[in-house]
């Protein structure tokens, strides 16, 4: 075989298990084969540049970051559709359609496409001889921006079409994060200490208009495609034109379907109003398409929507509630944030008790105050958001929330640097810090110690067994065991997971040390760089900034840290207690942070059906069985807990009220 025959043969299976993977989601080979065949087709290119070829599947993130972005005309507008928000409208919709169509709706059914209607930012591709040469956001309608090198990067969307392609082809749809990237891009962005995505549209939209490809390769993002814009397929049905898009190897969303008449679409609607809670992605509603593409010719478009189509709202998941009290949380780098606590309400079938505010800002900024009567939502997270007051409903003497000027855990003076948003307390040896900076220590990301879970270190904190992370491994088992919950035997397990804990990489330890700004990324590309804490320690800044995934912020942060004399104490206790402090390691690829672990859940929760729950957990990649056993990770027990939480005790599984498993799953 040939170099060249030897390249299009590994492209062509490249091609071939990313469509498997990434629109089919059903792999074939590992990711281990995957990567091997992807390692061989570099190492060929990079012996013969010359075979290079711009749809190679090497070639997805292209050069540097851009200045910019050119603005684009499509070649026609992408339209909005109209909304309906009640089956009502759907009817009114579809009589509209028989009337303007000439036909009888009853005699004649006219045929819908009902799609899931994807929550992401609409995008316009374009392939000239099967080769992807242009991505386009949807900007105005009219004129969009030209996000080619983003587009490239992901991995759904093929750089090359299957099959005989047209001369050229335009095809539109949804670029999207699917809820499993936006919940790992928000823990990297708040193990970085950045302000978390709102939702994964946000996230979506967000990423797509970063000017370095390389950042939106990292986020994950997926797409479907929902029309064929130009390059045949004007004529027919529009099922063909989604059969065909993915005979092309475009993902399309695969949920569709043909109905006949508004009945069945409204039951199509109503189906997944109920169920959209377990698909992989936001939805927030489904789109009604006339099938036959010559009654949508004929039908057309008024000078805002095309009358072929409508966009169904799912109902939103909100409800109102009193806001009884703002409380404040304190992390581990000492950031103050509010909480809302709230008037027990039901909604979309759990009680909701607390809910997020964001910061001191956002309450200022939608006005909320304590006492007021406030509209929450749930959208795909567990944990349910304040959305805004009912002012109408305001009683007179209600006065603005602030912040408190002390830390609620150990009273020092809150602190808040002209340039952030955040307040903070910079007190060390604050309690709150210490127990947040304890269990980032011993979470699974960091030193994986299981079973140090917050109940206890509660305990540890408050009687003073613990002063910060190095005394951990001072602890001893007769200590522990007198501690409540605990017994000889999971006192000595937890003992042996602390001591065990002295193996694990050299970058762990440092994304362990709860340094603000450095996430698990930044660490494992500092201990990739300096293979060690005294080369780190040595380091100047400027070398630290050089480091891939580092940026000035967290290079001056790891610098400040390290010249702390307190911190650089706490790194000599925790290197004498034989903690690794060397070794670049190989840098893992972030999994889900719940992977491995098995959950029992007994009782019931308050906040959350058992459906909910489940859920959270498998969102995460953790696993939930029916009855304990040694092997269980967590108990989760709700009110009325059944004979499972005694044997918990009796086999020393951890075990989580319903308060501690909502911060496991809201940070896990
Ligand atoms: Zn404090």
């Amino acid at each position: 075989m040939t170099d060249a025959e030897r390249a299009a043969e590994l492209r062509r299976a490249i091609r071939e298990h990313e469509e498997r993977y990434y629109v089919l989601a059903a792999p074939t080979i590992s990711d281990a084969e995957f990567d091997r065949l992807m390692a061989d087709l570099r190492a060929l290119e990079a012996r013969r540049p010359d075979l290079v070829t711009a749809d190679s599947p090497t070639q997805r993130v292209g050069g540097r970051p851009a200045d910019g972005f050119a603005t684009v005309t499509h070649a026609a507008p992408l339209l909005s559709l109209d909304n309906a928000y009640s089956t009502e409208e759907l009817r009114a919709f579809h009589e509209r359609t028989c009337r303007l169509a000439g036909a009888d709706g009853r005699d004649a059914p006219i045929t819908y496409v009902a799609e899931l209607k994807i929550d992401g930012l609409s995008i316009a591709l374009t392939y000239q001889d099967g080769v992807l040469v242009r991505g386009v956001t949807r900007g105005d309608g009219v004129r969009g921006e030209d996000v080619t090198g983003n587009v490239r990067t992901i991995r759904a969307i093929p750089l090359r079409l299957k099959g005989p392609a047209p001369g050229r082809l335009e095809v539109r749809g949804e670029v999207y994060l699917p809820r499993a990237s936006f919940d790992r891009v928000n823990r990297e962005r708040e193990d970085a200490d950045e302000a978390p995505f709102a939702n994964p549209r946000n996230a979506a939209a967000g990423t797509m208009r970063s000017l370095d490809p390389a950042v939106v390769a990292r986020r994950g993002l997926a797409a479907f495609f929902y029309q064929v814009a130009a390059g045949g397929g004007e004529t027919g049905s529009h099922e063909d034109a989604l059969r065909r898009m993915r005979g092309l190897g475009l993902p399309v969303e695969p949920h569709w379907v043909a109905c006949d008449g508004i009945e069945a679409v409204i039951a199509y609607c109503a189906d997944w109003n109920g169920r959209r809670g377990a698909l992989g992605f936001d939805t927030d509603g489904v789109v009604i398409k006339v099938n036959d593409l010559a009654l949508r010719a004929r039908l057309g478009a008024t000078n805002k929507f095309p009358r072929w189509a409508i966009a169904y709202k799912f109902p939103a998941q909100q409800a109102r509630t009193r806001l009884k009290q703002i409380a404040v949380n304190v992390g581990r780098t000492g950031a103050v944030t509010p909480y809302a606590i709230l008037e027990p309400v039901s909604l979309a079938g759990s009680t909701i008790q607390m809910a997020t505010l964001h910061n001191e800002q956002e309450i200022a900024r939608r006005d909320i105050r304590p006492g007021d009567l406030v509209v929450i939502e749930k959208g795909g997270d567990v944990i349910p958001k304040v959305v805004a007051p009912v002012l109408d409903a305001r009683p007179p003497d209600l006065l603005p929330w602030t912040m408190p000027r002390e830390c609620p855990a150990c009273g020092s003076r809150l602190a808040r640097p002209d340039d952030e948003v955040v307040w903070r307390c910079l007190n060390g040896s604050c309690p709150a810090r210490i127990r947040r900076s304890l269990l980032h220590f011993a979470s699974r990301r960091a030193m994986d110690i299981e079973g140090l879970g917050e109940a206890l270190v509660d305990q540890l904190v408050e009687q003073g067994l613990v002063a910060d992370v190095a005394g951990l491994y001072d602890l001893e088992a007769p200590v522990l065991a007198g501690l409540s919950r605990m017994g000889p035997t999971s006192a000595k397990n937890l003992v042996e997971r602390i001591a065990r804990s002295r193996t694990v990489e050299f970058w762990r330890v440092l994304y362990a040390l709860g340094i603000r700004h450095i996430g698990e990324r930044a660490a494992q590309t500092l201990a990739a760089a300096f293979g060690s804490m005294d080369a780190l320690i040595a380091a100047p800044a400027e070398a630290m900034r050089a480091v891939r995934d580092v940026g000035p912020v967290a290079a001056e942060a790891a610098r400040r840290f390290l010249d702390e004399p307190h911190n650089r104490e706490l790194i000599e206790r925790l290197r004498a207690a034989g903690v690794p402090m060397a070794g670049a390691g190989p840098a893992p690829a972030a999994g889900q942070p719940l992977a491995g672990r098995t959950f029992v859940l007994t009782g019931t929760l308050d906040t959350m059906s058992r459906d909910e729950a489940e859920r959270a957990i498998t969102a995460l990649g953790g696993r939930v069985t029916g009855s304990v056993s040694r092997k269980t990770s967590y108990l989760v027990s709700g009110a009325d807990p059944g004979s499972k939480l005694a044997k918990a005790r009796d086999l020393g599984v951890p075990v989580l009220d319903e308060a501690a498993f909502a911060r496991l799953i809201m940070n896990p």
